[in-house]
């Protein structure tokens, strides 16, 4: 049977065919004028998505790449940090840090929930000496399809001299991130996932508060220095070569966004999100994250009892094509995730559920076929 693919997994995520078309052009020197043109305008376009005056620094990247930027930027080795984690990025963070000789302290949450501001706020209450140099937080936790409130977190850091770092990889561009406005430090993300872009450009920016970090930290980095990043984009350069057909595409990415609106975008993410819960739940599956704190762009999915998630995961692309992702870590094969993230419209989510149910049939769970679908239909038409 013929199939169409479907990449429904939380990044890289699917590229609309304008993007794809603005990359399809013949490479230009990145010295030249027509490239710092075109770096100037999308560095500027950028503030507007990040909600920022701040400088966006792009680099040739994934979001580990930016995750260690930020680490090695802001710090010195032995600065004592606070990592709070909901899941494997919130992990990653700690690891980082780690290895490159920060103090690091966990702030551990159950993986499914959403970290606790107040239990956040108490911890830095007690650092007295403000010894705690940096709060890291993930916004949207993709191992777990948990959204953490961001703006309260950073709120319960007021009054504590901790710079607040933010990795916003699966969120910036779909979830409401407003950097200034909630006196984030530093915010990270990538291209891969609500920028509907391929992957391989990183984004970083920092507060002047975080720049003055920068001025300070020791820890080693060359190719991560966002001193030498913002003095080259100050020239509408990168300290290095950049990968120009990216940009291009990056363009035509903030276009589609600047069309859209940021605000449709995050209610689309909201209402896609909540249709295919809704569907998910109508086929008598479970969900991992409590609808509070569910994800706007990936949801975690809990398979029938007796079916294995990765079996489920199979079957849905060997048969009909659609690629979902399993779960991470200790949520290896006890979750699979369905990936609803940037350039995703309403079919996609009804596509998948139809599928979803069939694959279900097929692998011996009860569905009444046209449930799931129905439940997500209803939720669309009433917007
Ligand atoms: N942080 C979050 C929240 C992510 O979802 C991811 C990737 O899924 C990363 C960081 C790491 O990004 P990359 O895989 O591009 O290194």
């Amino acid at each position: 049977m013929l199939q169409k693919p479907y990449l429904m997994v939380p990044g890289p995520t699917a590229v609309p065919e304008r993007v794809l078309q603005a990359m399809h052009r013949p490479v230009i020197n990145h010295r030249g004028p027509q490239y710092e043109a075109l770096f100037r305008d999308v560095s500027d376009r950028l503030k507007t998505v990040f909600k920022t005056k701040q400088d966006v620094l792009t680099y040739p990247s994934a979001g580990t790449g930016m995750m260690e930027a930020a680490v090695v930027n802001i710090l010195s080795p032995g600065d004592h940090v606070l990592v709070v984690s909901i899941g494997v990025f919130g992990d990653r963070f700690a690891e980082i840090a780690a290895k490159f000789g920060a103090v690091v302290e966990k702030l551990d949450f159950p993986w499914g929930e959403a970290a606790d501001p107040q239990v956040l706020a108490e911890r830095l209450a007690g650092d007295k000496e403000g010894r705690i140099k940096a709060v890291f937080l993930t916004h949207n936790e993709t191992s777990t399809g948990v959204t953490n409130d961001v703006r309260a977190l950073a709120a319960a850091c007021k009054g504590h001299p901790a710079l607040v770092v933010v990795d916003a990889v699966s969120s910036l561009g779909a979830v409401d991130l407003a950097m200034d406005e909630w006196g984030l430090d530093v915010v990270i993300t990538g291209a891969q996932k609500a920028l509907m872009l391929p992957p391989g450009l990183g984004f970083m920016a920092l507060s002047e508060r975080a720049w003055a970090a920068c001025a300070q930290s020791t820890m080693p980095k060359f190719y991560w220095d966002a001193q030498a990043v913002k003095k080259a984009l100050a020239k509408g350069q990168n300290p290095y070569t950049p990968p120009v057909s990216l940009l291009f595409g990056l363009a035509e990415a903030l276009r589609l966004i600047e069309e859209e609106g940021l605000d449709n975008i995050f209610a689309r993410h909201r209402l896609l999100a909540t249709a295919l819960r809704a569907g998910v739940r109508a086929m008598g599956l479970g969900l991992l994250a409590d609808d509070k704190v569910a994800s706007p762009g990936v949801t975690a999915v809990l398979p029938p009892a007796g079916i294995e998630a990765k079996k489920i995961q199979k079957t849905m692309r060997e048969r009909f094509g659609i690629t979902l992702a399993g779960g991470q870590k200790k949520l290896e094969n006890q979750i699979f995730r369905i990936g609803h993230l940037g350039y995703v419209a309403e079919t996609d989510i009804l596509v998948t559920l139809a599928t979803l149910e069939m694959t279900l049939t097929l692998l011996g769970h009860k569905v009444e076929l046209g449930a799931g679908v129905r439940a997500a239909q209803i939720v669309i038409l009433e917007g």
